[in-house]
């Protein structure tokens, strides 16, 4: 890419009404993003990557301190560089975040950080221009790997906005001291709510569990089949333009031994969820009810791709009709971390696979482009 070097928000800002061309836009530096900056690194295209947080890390660098790499159910090495062994009790926000700093510098990945992408368009000359907060761009082809941790969900309930205590997002949650003594309403099946259930169940003066659905456990480890059929599951939804389900509603919950102890204690015993909050707790359509300090909502998060909507790209099933990792629509647009690929490992085969697919859209027969490292730089 042709330009100033360097970081846009460094020592060479990049000039605001010039518009950088590029082959291939990343939007996104976590797991998937550097998975696919790995691949765009030996292919030889001419790449940009963005994110907006402030380190290296990926969603991982805001994960609550006590999800220990321990508790995380598996970091998936990304390619060309093992995460190695590390003490099982160290924050995998920790650990990870200096994985990735290692690993971007050993490939070069030039990751321009803090930059925002807030819209990609279509562009008449065929391009997508990309709008950060750290100059315009026009991208022949479009990596999207933005994650989810930026859009936690948060599902409505009559009731909510009267409740005297505080509602809290498992995205705020930094671990169970803050909870001793109050009583907690737990919301949500996911791995989130089972973690935080057991570690606010031995400081807490109470805490009841809510599903929506009654959790369905997973004995032993995850085998390749199984894997298998989960990914294929996720898959399906996808390619008919359904928005992608949870992992967990995919995979079940896994039984540790901490988890199988919690469930004879008590603490995983579980409660369809309520049918409205009251100010000073939840209550059923029996008319019973608990009183509760804080609801913490462990009620995951959507795909952050509100910087797409511009292209256009979803349909009347709600979600993005997918191929494998491409748009349907749109060969050049990939969505990695979406769907099936929404775990490390999965996040970096895709990586692998969209730039394959990027670099024969973008070097095949009749396609004139930047190529490598050629420089242009057209005026808006
Ligand atoms: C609590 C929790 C625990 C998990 N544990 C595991 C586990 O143990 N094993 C596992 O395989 N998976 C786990 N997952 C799933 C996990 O999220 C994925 O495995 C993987 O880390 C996601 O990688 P990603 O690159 O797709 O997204 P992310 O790591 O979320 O990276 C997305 C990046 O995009 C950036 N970004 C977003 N929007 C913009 C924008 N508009 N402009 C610029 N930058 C932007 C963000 O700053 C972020 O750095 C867990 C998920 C959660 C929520």
């Amino acid at each position: 890419m042709k330009g100033p070097a360097g970081n846009p928000a460094g020592p060479f800002p990049v000039l605001a009404d010039v518009t950088y061309d590029v082959d291939v836009a990343v939007i996104g530096a976590g797991q998937a993003g550097l998975s696919a900056g790995y691949f765009l690194r030996r292919s030889g295209l001419d790449f940009v990557m963005f994110d907006h947080a402030p380190r290296p890390g990926g969603a991982w660098q805001h994960r609550w301190p006590t999800l220990t790499l321990g508790r995380a159910h598996n970091i998936h090495d990304l390619p060309g560089m093992a995460l190695g062994e590390h003490e099982p009790w160290r924050p995998a926000s920790e650990v990870v975040s200096e994985y990735f700093a290692r690993y971007e510098a050993a490939f070069g990945l030039d990751v321009r950080r803090p930059v925002e992408v807030s819209r990609v368009s279509d562009r008449a000359d065929g391009r997508l221009l990309v709008e950060t907060s750290g100059g315009q761009y026009a991208a022949r082809a479009l990596i999207n790997a933005t994650g989810t941790w930026d859009r936690p969900f948060w599902p409505y309930y009559p009731g909510m906005e009267t409740f005297r205590g505080r509602h809290l997002h498992t995205a705020n949650y930094r671990g169970p001291q803050e909870f001793a003594g109050k009583r907690v309403v737990v919301v949500g099946g996911g791995a989130s709510a089972v973690q935080a259930l057991l570690e606010i169940a031995e400081v807490a003066a109470a805490t009841t569990w809510v599903t929506r659905r009654p959790p369905v456990w997973r004995e032993g480890p995850f085998d390749q089949e199984r894997g298998r059929e989960a990914v294929a599951r996720v898959e399906e939804r996808v390619r008919r333009g359904l928005p992608p389900a949870s992992v967990v509603s995919a995979t079940g919950l896994l039984l540790t031994d901490e988890v199988r102890a919690a469930r004879e204690s008590g603490v995983l015993r579980r409660l369809p969820v309520f049918a409205r909050v009251n100010p000073g707790g939840v209550e059923w359509a029996d008319g019973s009810a608990v009183e509760a300090d804080v609801i913490l909502w462990a009620t995951g998060f959507r795909a952050a791709l509100d910087h797409l909507a511009p292209l256009r790209l979803r349909g009347p099933g709600g979600g993005i009709v997918m191929d494998g990792t491409r748009v349907a629509a749109d060969p050049r647009i990939h969505l990695l971390g979406y769907g099936p690929s929404a775990s490390t490992i999965g996040a970096n085969r895709a990586g692998r696979g969209a730039v394959r697919a990027v670099a024969r859209l973008l070097t095949g027969p009749g396609t004139a482009g930047n190529g490598p490292r050629e420089k242009i730089v057209t005026a808006v």
